[in-house]
């Protein structure tokens, strides 16, 4: 298996990359976000905690979010050769809780990539895709908060994967072809990448 993190704030384009990647990669995409908003749409106990969270633009608490993630990575894992996490982990606890359950499973996460965008592109950026996509959190009040939670909690795992030797750093501006190449120019070097 190859495992990957795609890191960013939100409007740095993991969603966008992380398509180009299933399609050239075929890996399994888990998107935390995606999997809380279909709870929503279905309107199940879960979905409405994850509401109360999500639309003031705070996360959902570790442990909660860590089972989510749990139950995804044991539904995918039999028709799977590698996963592209993406919105996850967003804390230092989300990391070091993947870490152990990967461990569990003989895995780990091989390479983390963290898409680079300065705050106002971002901010640009996430004002449009509310207009476009009717996302409720993409309003400027939830964006300004998700930023400061971004900056405040999720951003220090940048570090912690550097320690790690794992974080490669990809400037996340540009055309979205130009972001992919730097990004599969970044995995093919890795060891364990795998094949196109
Ligand atoms: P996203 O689609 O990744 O931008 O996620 C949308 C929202 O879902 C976030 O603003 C959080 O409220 C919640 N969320 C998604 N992933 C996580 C996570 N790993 N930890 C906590 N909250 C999350």
């Amino acid at each position: 298996m190859f495992n990957l993190v795609i890191f960013g704030a939100p409007g740095s384009g993991k969603g966008t990359q992380s398509e180009k990647l299933i399609a050239q990669y075929g890996l399994t995409h888990i998107s935390t976000g995606e999997v809380l908003r279909a709870e929503i749409a279905a309107g199940t106990e879960l979905g409405k905690i994850a509401d109360s969270y999500i639309s003031k633009g705070q996360l959902i608490p570790d442990d909660l979010m860590v089972d989510i993630l749990a139950s995804e990575v044991d539904r995918l894992r039999p028709q799977s050769t590698g996963f592209i996490f993406d919105g996850f982990p967003r804390t230092i606890p989300q990391a070091e809780a993947l870490k152990k359950m990967l461990e569990e499973r003989g895995e780990e996460v091989h390479s983390v990539i963290g898409l680079e965008v300065a705050d106002e592109e971002l901010i640009e950026r996430l004002i449009k895709r509310g207009a476009m996509s009717g996302r409720a959190d993409d309003n400027v009040e939830t964006i300004n908060n998700r930023l400061k939670v971004y900056h405040s909690t999720t951003s220090p795992l940048r570090d912690y994967y550097q320690k790690e030797g794992k974080y490669q750093a990809i400037e996340g501006t540009g055309h979205v072809d130009e972001i992919f190449s730097k990004i599969s120019g970044a995995i093919d070097k890795h060891p364990a990448a795998p094949k196109k």
